[in-house]
């Protein structure tokens, strides 16, 4: 199956106010193309260097998504273009996104990564920490919450997923009655992207099920 029937066959199946990050880590600029011409805008990427050079080289009207790992020291690098930042775990990384904002005169639209699984190597926040960090952060003047973001197991139970894409649902709920700017839920890969949505995932990001395995 090619990428274009890959990602076509994938929005199709979805609810139409769902969106698909194309996560296209690893792959090529031509297999970014592919998808780029069949209309689609929203790509991700978990590494600044490679980031920025599909950034440089890619048509300038994609939107990137930095999904992985974000090192406080690399944000100045995606400032001036990202469209949306996935992966926002601690105090500090938020204040220099905010720094990297104002420098570029800009205001950085980002999620809070919220840990909800149960593997000790996943990044994230404590859920319970989730209220006081929003509080701490309405002072940034060149941040935009707009959401969560989590990261299930990588388990084939059903009901391990449940459990933790439910209690991703749960935080979500709760804070979008207090903070109406909360629009976004990012939640659900290629294996597991199905049962992100039903329970209430806006934003499902996808790589191997559009352009296939990554080799490394
Ligand atoms: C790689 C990656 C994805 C996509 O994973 P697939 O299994 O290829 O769908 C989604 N989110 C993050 C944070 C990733 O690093």
């Amino acid at each position: 199956m090619s990428i274009v029937e890959n990602l076509n066959r994938i929005k199709k199946s979805i609810p139409s106010d769902v969106k698909v990050i194309a996560v296209s880590k690893t792959k090529t600029f031509e297999d970014i193309l592919k998808a780029y011409h069949t209309g689609h805008r929203d790509f991700g990427e978990n590494k600044v260097q490679e980031l920025i050079i599909k950034q440089s080289q890619l048509p300038h009207d994609i939107r990137w998504h930095m999904v992985g790992h974000l090192q406080t020291n690399k944000v100045k690098y995606i400032a001036p273009f990202v469209s949306l930042i996935h992966s926002v775990d601690s105090l500090r990384l938020l204040k220099e996104i905010n720094k990297q904002g104002i420098k570029n005169n800009r205001k950085l639209s980002v999620l809070l990564q919220v840990k909800i699984a149960l593997e000790v190597t996943k990044f994230g926040i404590n859920p319970h920490q989730l209220e006081s960090l929003i509080h701490k952060s309405h002072s940034f003047e060149a941040v935009k919450i707009e959401g969560l973001m989590g990261m299930a197991s990588f388990v084939d139970d059903k009901n391990q997923l449940d459990k933790e894409f439910g209690a991703l649902k749960y935080q979500f709920s709760k804070l979008k009655t207090k903070h109406p700017s909360m629009k976004v839920l990012s939640m659900g890969m290629t294996q597991d992207y199905q049962q992100a949505i039903t329970h209430g995932s806006t934003m499902v990001r996808i790589g191997r099920k559009i352009f296939g395995e990554r080799s490394t």
